[in-house]
C-alpha cells in the first residue's frame, strides 16, 4: 500500500561516473559534478587517481577484442581521472541519458558529450550502462570504506510516495 511504500527505505541504486583524462585536462570536473547534484543525485564516493593499465583492462574487459582497445587504454592512462559513485532513483539509466550516446556525433546538446565533445575517442565521461555493470565497476574502483552512507536532508522531496 501507499503508506508502506513511503515508509520503506529507498532501495538505493548506484552508478559509477568518471571524468576521463580529457575532461580533467579541460577543467570540466566541476561542471560535470554540478549536473549530477542539480539533477538530485547523491554523491557517495569520489576520488582522483591515475588509473593503471591493469585496472582499465578489467574495467573495459568486454572491449579487449576491439581495434580501438589499445588507443582506449592509452587515452585512459594519459592523465588522471575523477571517479564518482552517485546514488538515487534510476540513477544508472538517468546518468546514461545525461551523459549522452558513446559517439558525440549522436549526442544532443544538453548532454555532457553533446555539450563538450566531438570525437568518440575523447568523449569526456564514463557512466555505467546497467545496474549489474555499475555494481561490478564500483567494486573495481572503490574499497567498501571509501563509500559514504549519509542522509541527504532533501531526499524526501526528490521522489513521490
Ligand atoms: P560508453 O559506455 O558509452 O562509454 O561506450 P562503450 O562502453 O561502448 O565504449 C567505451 C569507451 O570506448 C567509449 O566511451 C569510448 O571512449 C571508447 N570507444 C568506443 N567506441 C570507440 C570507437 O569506435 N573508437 C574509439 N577510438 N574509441 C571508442
Ligand atoms: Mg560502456
Amino acid at each position: 500500500g501507499r503508506r508502506s511504500e513511503s515508509t520503506l527505505p529507498d532501495v538505493a541504486e548506484r552508478t559509477l561516473v568518471a571524468v576521463k583524462p580529457d575532461g580533467v585536462q579541460r577543467r570540466l570536473v566541476g561542471q560535470i559534478i554540478q549536473r549530477f547534484e542539480q539533477r538530485g543525485f547523491k554523491l557517495v564516493g569520489m576520488k582522483m587517481l591515475q588509473a593503471s593499465e591493469d585496472l582499465l583492462s578489467q574495467h573495459y574487459s568486454e572491449l579487449r577484442t576491439k581495434a580501438f582497445y589499445p588507443s582506449l587504454l592509452q587515452y585512459m592512462t594519459s592523465g588522471p581521472v575523477v571517479v564518482m559513485v552517485w546514488e538515487g532513483h534510476n540513477v544508472v539509466q538517468t546518468s546514461r541519458t545525461m551523459v549522452g550516446p558513446t559517439n558525440p556525433v549522436e549526442a544532443r546538446a544538453g548532454t555532457v558529450r553533446g555539450d563538450f565533445s566531438t570525437h568518440v575517442s575523447r568523449n569526456v565521461v564514463h557512466a555505467s550502462d546497467s545496474p549489474e555493470g555499475a555494481r561490478r565497476e564500483i567494486q573495481l574502483w572503490f574499497q567498501g570504506q571509501e563509500l559514504v552512507q549519509w542522509d541527504c536532508c532533501d531526499q524526501h522531496c526528490l521522489r513521490g510516495a
